[in-house]
């Protein structure tokens, strides 16, 4: 009825597009997740074939994407013998000639090119034994060719099932041309009309009709910037929108004084907190007394001092009534953070708590009490304070230190052990490219400490060959002559746990050989010890009785030994960019000069040394976030599985459209802050479309519910 004639074509499913009936639409569904006009039409080619100008063979070159030429066959000739044989035809135009090369279909190409004939040639110039030519070009005769217009044609991916059923890439692109002949007229414009002029963006008909079937380049590109602008302005009103709904979802706690828990505590610390510090705090201290609930995401390098930051709001809590928890993603971790926070707590009466997996039952039941009565202030712990037999008396904040190694539905439980939701700081030393963070984050409010603490000196990192590896050892043997200790860190990887384990074991014993007892002592730490070994070990080190300690990635996060000041990594091609700068960060704390040490094989693939070299000339988190991001990719950034949020984004690129995410994100905050739930007459259309998102599955979870 109504609803009928308000129904937007594009909904329609995709099996009623004449040519596509129920089995084809079926296989549409399984292979491309094409359900509607909707998803096909947003489905984009991912690159063109330009048949709009014919190039001169002088002006070819090896980086160029598909190109068009036209000449005369001038030579043939067969080179190689058996599997490696091919059929080499030269072709000339009047600036030059170039050699196109058949691998298959020998045979065949013999009939088609003769001397003296004259073909369109439509390939990708390539480099083949140091001269420029074309594999397997597409030929035509030029008059067929000329027949076919000018344009630039849509080149889709396509799957072997679609095209052992006949919806090869040539089919795929006529079903869209059928659908836009037929029903462009009737696809409303999906973006206001105030928003399209301010932006200078293409109308939507415009843009679908010129990304599939490009009347020239002016306009692909056009039709793109508008695709783009829309895919990142619904994306940044979604998550912004988020937020408001979160915000005005009930009470939060309100923290409102600054009481004796804090004075008391904030004085005893034996340093002055950096300028980044402060502002942290005081941003927090704003949020956390206006009434809502504050969902924050703390950025800062490793070394920032993030653990300061927690401690301060955990007396902030106490002295509003509240208590806090902080997880941390390790026992190791979590028992650190402990001795941390009983430091900072000193004579205040601000009592702490640690929960883990190895907390013996007594203790255990003890700790829940308190936690229930109310006496005990801070719980630090591993995910074991999100189980189930914790109950809180009065949760204010939940600090989570780490996230990465946090899901999201393990932050869906904090939720619900308070009445009113608690404020939430995620704390990451992760630096995440902000552009990431807009997307993956968009919906929380973002800190950032972006200052190290006085007197830390910058750390030497290099580049240590296999060959070297004595002379390293000679190195390590100086520095704890100075009174230094040194970590040595192998790989852990799922897969090849296994080796791992023999690669550390071995690399141990070569240790203590290499430096042998009593006058070295050496400890380890991996994930196949018992925890009251690894406790022990990881305490000999901490307190400085041990010189050494050989670990697996288990130290990666967190662990805080000012006196250790060189960071051995073995096998340092296996480690991701982000997590060999979370492990360089666990030295360098102190006032010594550092050093992280880079161990390699021989080979390394062209990334694995780039990344290598790369750690060697910055010591920049974001730098290195930002590098990773070009490098990999958004998808595998670490964190975006996590995360919980699909970033399906088509033509957007995280890596390089920074600017164009800018501009959307400011556009939709615009909006938003005169109408924060998008109720307004005038932004009917613009909710809607989120409804889209939402169907494409690109609506982010709801964070109201889950932190
Ligand atoms: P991260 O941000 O990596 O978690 P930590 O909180 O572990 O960093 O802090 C690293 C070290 O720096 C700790 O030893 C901590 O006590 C110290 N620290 C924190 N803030 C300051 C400061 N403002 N001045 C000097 N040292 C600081
Ligand atoms: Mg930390």
């Amino acid at each position: 009825m109504y609803l009928c004639a308000m129904a937007n074509i594009l909904d329609r499913e995709i099996q009623y597009l004449p040519g596509i009936g129920p089995k084809r639409a079926e296989l549409l569904k399984k292979e491309l997740d094409i359900h509607s006009f909707r998803d096909l039409l947003y489905t984009f080619p991912f690159r063109y074939l330009d048949r709009t100008r014919i190039y001169a063979i002088s002006e070819l070159e090896p980086s160029m994407a598909w190109v068009q030429i036209r000449g005369t066959i001038v030579a043939i000739n067969h080179a190689g013998e058996n599997r490696g044989k091919r059929l080499i035809a030269t072709l000339a135009d009047r600036t030059g000639r170039v050699d196109l090369i058949f691998f298959q279909g020998i045979k065949w190409m013999e009939e088609k090119v003769r001397l003296g004939k004259e073909f369109i040639v439509f390939g990708r110039p390539s480099t083949f034994n140091g001269s420029l030519n074309f594999v397997h070009p597409e030929l035509e005769d030029p008059e067929s060719a000329l027949a076919q217009g000018s344009t630039m044609t849509g080149v889709y991916s396509s799957t072997e099932k679609l095209r052992n059923s006949g919806i090869g890439i040539k089919v795929f692109s006529k079903l869209i041309q059928k659908l836009l002949n037929q029903w462009l007229d009737h696809i409303p414009e999906s973006l206001p009309e105030s928003i399209r002029q301010q932006a200078g963006l293409i109308p939507l008909r415009q843009a679908l009709r010129n990304i599939h079937f490009p009347e020239n380049l002016q306009l692909l590109e056009q039709a793109r910037a508008r695709l783009k602008f829309e895919e990142l302005f619904y994306l940044q009103l979604s998550l912004l929108k988020q937020r408001n709904v979160r915000m005005r979802h009930g009470a939060a706690p309100v923290f409102s004084r600054i009481g004796e828990y804090f004075n008391h505590c904030y004085c005893r610390i034996p340093f002055e907190l950096t300028g980044a510090q402060k502002r942290v705090i005081k941003q927090i201290r704003s949020d956390a007394r206006s009434g809502l609930q504050m969902n924050r995401l703390l950025q800062g390098d490793v070394g920032s001092g993030k653990t300061m930051v927690a401690f301060l709001c955990a007396a902030m809590a106490a002295d509003n009534g509240y208590q806090t928890c902080l997880m941390a993603p390790t026992e190791v971790l979590a028992q650190q953070h402990y001795q941390g926070a009983l430091a900072f707590a000193g004579d205040s009466g601000l009592k702490v708590a640690l929960l883990t997996g190895s907390t013996k039952a007594k203790e255990r039941r003890a700790i829940l009490e308190g936690l229930e009565d109310g006496s005990i202030h801070l719980l630090v712990g591993t995910h074991a304070v999100i189980e189930d037999p914790v109950q809180f008396q009065r949760l204010g904040f939940a600090i989570i230190d780490e996230q990465h190694r946090f899901g999201v539905a393990q932050r869906a439980r904090l939720r619900y052990k308070a009445e009113l939701a608690p404020h939430i700081l995620v704390m990451t030393a992760t630096p995440i490219p902000r552009t990431l963070a807009m997307t993956l984050y968009g919906d929380l409010d973002v800190s950032v400490l972006d200052e190290l603490p006085p007197g830390r000196k910058p750390i030497t990192t290099k580049h240590i060959a296999e060959s070297q590896r004595y002379a390293m050892y000679k190195f390590l043997k100086s520095e704890i002559k100075k009174g230094r200790q040194v970590f040595i860190v192998y790989p852990m990887i799922k897969e090849s746990e296994k080796m791992d384990y023999q690669n550390l074991q071995s690399g141990y014993e070569e240790i203590v050989q290499e430096f042998p007892a009593p006058e070295y002592v050496t400890a380890v730490v991996h994930g196949q010890q018992k925890n009251e070994d690894k406790a022990h070990d990881m305490q000999l080190f901490a307190e400085g009785k041990a010189h050494i300690l050989v670990a697996t990635s288990v130290i990666e996060v967190g662990v805080n030994v000012p006196n250790a000041s060189v960071m051995v990594i073995e096998s340092a091609e296996r480690f991701g960019l982000s997590q060999l700068h979370q492990l360089r960060g666990r030295v360098g704390r102190g006032a010594e000069q550092s050093f992280c040490l880079l161990m390699t094989g021989y080979k390394l693939s062209q990334e694995s040394r780039q990344r290598i070299e790369l750690m060697c000339s910055t010591n920049d988190g974001f730098e290195l976030a930002e590098a990773d991001l070009r490098m990999r990719g958004p998808g595998d950034i670490e964190g975006t599985q996590q995360s919980g949020l699909a970033i399906d984004l088509r033509l957007s690129n995280l890596a390089k459209d920074g600017s164009l995410l800018n501009y959307a994100r400011e556009m939709a905050n615009t909006i938003l802050q005169n109408d924060p739930l998008l109720e307004r007459p005038e932004h009917r259309l613009l909710a809607q479309q989120l409804t889209y998102l939402r169907h494409q599955g690109e609506e982010p979870v709801d964070y109201s519910r889950i932190s």
